[in-house]
């Protein structure tokens, strides 16, 4: 009985052994890596066992597979370094980790992650190794692409460096060639940089400016509440300073009258914080223009008194001709007066001109009716002129107080102009309308309009466009004495205008601030 149970136990002992065998088999099947055991103790180290993921792996069957040294697997790839590092490794008994390009049957790459463990007996002997392997191709591919992808950055970083560079040596080269000084400001307003021009002009080395803050630079010269606003709001708001003038005693140049021009500097998204800031030294060029204005404010009024006689003697000379004298005497005398009150006029204009620049131009506020004042104007022109016919429409439905003298000055100004600027149209729009609280006075001709660019500047004084000029007779001031008067009224004048198609000359002026009747 002992011996059947005996007999039974061994039995049982056998089955497990069998099956725990048999359960390693299907464990290492089941596992996803690749598992392999070579021989060490056999000549070349052959595969003696692999299990199936193996098989899936490399594509080889089983048999193909027993009895070969690993090194099919990297078929005529042999020149790998890591083969190096695995063979140092299995001469030595040791572990190795190494990531290898294998190639499976059909000649496919597959990169291998490899962990080899030696097996050794009672005496230390490596009798195995166990190769555990992975395909890692996909992980090796992404960690490729991602390469590849940093190389191509690393490629465009350094094409981008080369070109911002270049960019930025040729900045230099305009910055040192502009005869302006110039800084470049951080956003805390400390200096960068300072071209050649800004340490001639203020007579300083680059220590006593680099780094330092714009407003402790010299006395204090850029120490001002203003400027120190508006410096401040040109990063976040991205708005430029434009010709700020500081008047200052600066050390080392004495008195001198400073223009600031200052802009956030963008050079394609790089260096947005920085604020470039010009300096002009407009002392000079300012004492002229003084100059200029004066001498035009003493000319024209000493060319005003000895005119005013002379109109007074061609008047008086005129009552004291006989009545029955002769036509051609009578006709040179009315052509005298016509000429001296173009002369008068232009003097006339020359003065209100320096009257501006002064500040001294008067403005009289009596009530008058507008639709009068301009229809008397254009009632004027028409009698002066007949290579026109100039149609009035609109009415202004109440009355108005201002300068009448000046307002009338401005209609006639710019009636005169499109008739003088559309020489070959025969046609002149006049109108009048009140839009919400404001009067509108337009004149529309069909001559030969004005550029985009000139619109800008033809209300500045002295401005005539350039190709015309020698075309009509003029000095370039009517339209900036109308804009100042219009300005005086509170009100805006401008233009729009297209070449060759004709211009619309256009004022507002505000009712709601005035007191009608
Ligand atoms: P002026 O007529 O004496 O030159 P203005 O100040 O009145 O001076 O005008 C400035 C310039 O604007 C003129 O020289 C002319 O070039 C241009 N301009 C003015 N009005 C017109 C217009 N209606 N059409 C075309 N150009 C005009």
């Amino acid at each position: 009985m002992k011996n059947e149970r005996d007999q039974e136990h061994i039995t049982v002992a056998q089955l497990s052994t069998e099956n725990i065998n048999s359960l390693f088999q299907s464990a290492l099947d089941a596992s996803i890596s690749g598992i392999i055991i070579t021989d060490n103790n056999l000549p070349d180290n052959p595969i003696i066992y692999c299990n199936k993921s193996f098989e899936r792996i490399s594509g080889y069957s089983r048999k193909e597979i027993i009895g070969h040294n690993c090194r099919f697997l990297q078929r005529d790839d042999r020149e790998q370094k890591v083969r190096e590092e695995l063979r140092e490794a299995v001469k030595q008994g040791k572990p190795v980790n190494v990531e290898i390009r294998n190639y499976t049957k059909s000649g496919e790459l597959f990169w291998n992650e490899l962990y080899v463990s030696p097996i050794t007996d009672d005496r230390g002997q490596v009798t195995h190794f166990i190769g555990v392997q992975n395909d890692v191709s996909a992980r090796k591919k992404a960690e490729q692409e991602l390469r590849m992808e940093r190389e191509l950055m690393e490629e465009k970083v350094k094409e981008r460096t080369a070109s911002l560079q270049l960019s930025e040596e040729y900045l230099k080269s305009i910055v040192e060639t502009v005869r302006e000084s110039l800084l470049v400001l951080d956003s805390d307003l400390k200096v960068l940089t300072a071209n050649e021009e800004f340490m001639r002009t203020f007579k300083v080395n680059r220590a006593e400016t680099i780094n330092k803050k714009l407003y402790d630079l010299g006395n204090g010269q850029w120490d001002i509440e203003a400027l120190k606003e508006l410096l401040e709001k040109i990063l976040p708001t991205n708005n430029p300073v434009l010709d700020f003038e500081v008047q200052h005693n600066f050390p080392h140049i004495g008195h001198k009258l400073m223009l600031l021009n200052a802009h956030r500097i963008e050079l394609e998204g790089t260096y947005k914080d920085r604020i470039l800031l010009a300096i002009e030294d407009i002392t000079d060029r300012r004492a002229i223009e003084l100059r200029k204005d004066d001498f035009l404010a003493v000319a024209s009024h000493e060319l005003k008194t000895p005119l005013t006689t002379i109109k007074g003697y061609i008047q008086v000379a005129t009552r004291l001709l006989p009545k029955k004298s002769d036509a051609k005497l009578l006709n040179i005398m009315d052509k005298a007066n016509v000429q001296l009150d173009r002369l008068n006029r232009l003097i006339a204009e020359l003065l209100d001109v320096s009257k501006i620049q002064s500040g001294n131009l008067e403005v009289h506020r009596d009530k008058f009716d507008f639709n009068n004042m301009v229809r008397e104007a254009v009632d004027a022109i028409k009698r002066a002129t007949d290579s026109h016919e100039i149609i009035l429409s609109g009415r202004i439905d109440r009355s108005y107080v201002g300068d009448e003298a000046q307002l009338s000055q401005v209609v006639n100004n710019l009636l005169a102009n499109a008739i003088k600027y559309s020489p070959k149209a025969k046609k002149i729009e006049v109108s009048l309308s009140v839009i919400s609280k404001y009067i509108k006075f337009s004149v529309r001709d069909f001559g030969m309009g004005i550029s985009l660019n000139d619109q800008k500047k033809i209300f500045e004084r002295f401005y005539r466009v350039r190709h015309i000029q020698h075309q009509f007779p003029g000095m370039g001031i009517g339209l900036y004495i109308c804009e100042q008067i219009i300005e005086q009224h509170g009100g805006t004048l401008w233009v729009d205008s297209e070449i060759d198609k004709g211009s619309i000359f256009s004022f507002t002026l505000p009712l709601d601030t005035n007191e009608t009747g």
